[in-house]
């Protein structure tokens, strides 16, 4: 099977990219798995947080809701709710984060307790609003990217897990499940696997570590609004917000793991409940259902987008820690402007059609074809070596 590109990951990150990709590169996607979105990025909470991250991140987020709006205005039922955060703790520590995040805008305590009548008013001493969050119904936007790029040529493969790779003349021959893949430009967007398959490779791995984080929904005594607020920590050591008729909670542990398919560790929501119960005066009840997923960051905590230094047409879309979704459609545009000025495919920016593989891949041949702020934003992210 032959392609110009090869994703290797079905998460948000490889199905955004391949959507994006789709029509201007042929493209294949292997997922290890044989269902789509089988770890992290069907584990999330499925917010987005314009205040969340760092400021590369901020801006990816910001780009991603746009371009989620406009697929949301397309489709036959909104994707997106709006999901107020309101962040709780010391007058210290809200007043650091508004000073530091302009996003986030000082609430009195009559008003953080008018947004989310349930806080108990001994539980915090000040409160800041990010107003501009937004919930997004996930699996509705994953199968938005996937149905995109498979209506636009993409062939998907399940059950292909990489396993060999070689170098060729022209780009890599590469084995997953049971088929051959030649392809120009391989994209490693496998999440928490990313350093094992550049291993499979032969390349230098970055350092990505997984870090496993928890998260429930949990029934409680008297109902909850389901429109009502996400309340945040300000110390980041809990959020929780409604999910239908539940809460979903989560006790935002940080623990690093082996890339594996994560499981909960027991008595981490019994903890977070009885905690949660100082907090609130919804009375926690029985966990009707937990998950754990793995965050992968590399040490600076920013998304690592682009060629690699040491080797021509290994392209890696990875470490987007706790900000996959809100940045997916960013950073898949991001990726795809990379790896057509890299590559020498036709791109949105018109990067010189050389023919896959002709071009030599390098970090900074984009530039020149990127948009200034598209340079500036790939400059910002994650250094690659
Ligand atoms: C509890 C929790 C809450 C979160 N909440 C949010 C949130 O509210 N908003 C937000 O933006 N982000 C959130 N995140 C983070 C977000 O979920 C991740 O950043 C995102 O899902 C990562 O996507 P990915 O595609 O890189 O990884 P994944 O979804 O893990 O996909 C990688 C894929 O690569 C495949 N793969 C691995 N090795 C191979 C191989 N050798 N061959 C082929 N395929 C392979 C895997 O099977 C996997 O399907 C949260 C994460 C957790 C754990």
């Amino acid at each position: 099977m032959d392609c110009d590109v090869l994703i290797i990951g079905g998460g948000v990150a490889g199905l955004s990219l391949a959507w994006r990709l789709a029509g201007t590169a042929s493209v294949v996607l292997v997922e290890a798995e044989e269902t789509l979105a089988y770890h992290t990025s069907s584990r999330s909470a499925r917010q987005l947080q314009p205040s969340y991250g760092p400021g590369p991140v901020q801006e990816l987020t910001r780009r991603t809701i746009a371009t989620v709006q406009q697929i949301s205005a397309g489709l036959g039922a909104s994707i997106l709710s709006p999901r107020p955060e309101v962040i709780i703790g010391t007058a210290g520590q809200v007043s650091g984060l508004t000073s530091a995040n302009p996003i986030l805008k000082p609430l009195e305590h009559a008003d953080a307790l008018r947004l989310s009548p349930d806080l108990r008013p001994a539980a915090f001493e000040a409160a800041c609003l990010d107003d501009s969050a937004l919930e997004v119904d996930v699996p509705a936007l994953l199968e938005f990217y996937r149905a995109g790029a498979v209506a636009a040529g993409v062939r998907i493969l399940t059950g292909a897990p990489v396993h060999t790779a070689s170098r060729t003349a022209s780009g890599w021959t590469v084995g997953a499940g049971s088929s051959a893949v030649h392809a120009a430009v391989v994209v490693n967007a496998a999440g928490a696997w990313v350093d094992p398959v550049a291993v499979v490779f032969g390349v230098s791995t970055l350092g990505l570590t997984p870090h496993r984080r928890t998260a429930a929904l949990l029934a409680t005594a008297t109902p909850v609004n389901p429109a009502g607020v996400m309340v945040a920590a300000a110390d980041d050591s809990f959020y929780y917000r409604p999910d239908g008729a539940h809460l979903l909670v989560s006790p935002c542990e940080s623990v690093p793991s082996p890339p594996e398919d994560a499981q909960v560790h027991s008595g981490d929501i019994e903890a977070l409940a009885r905690r949660l119960d100082s907090v609130t005066t919804l009375g926690l009840g029985a966990v009707v259902k937990a998950w754990t997923g793995l965050r992968t960051s590399p040490k600076d905590g920013l998304p690592v987008v682009g060629f690699d230094a040491e080797a021509p047409g290994f392209f890696w879309l990875a470490g987007q820690g706790g900000y996959g979704i809100q940045t997916s459609a960013a950073l898949a545009e991001l990726a795809a402007e990379l790896i057509a000025a890299g590559a020498g495919h036709p791109g949105r920016h018109g990067g010189t059609a050389v023919g896959p593989g002709t071009g030599e891949p390098r970090p900074g041949t984009a530039a020149g074809r990127l948009s200034p702020a598209d340079q500036t934003l790939a400059e910002a992210l994650s250094p690659l070596r």
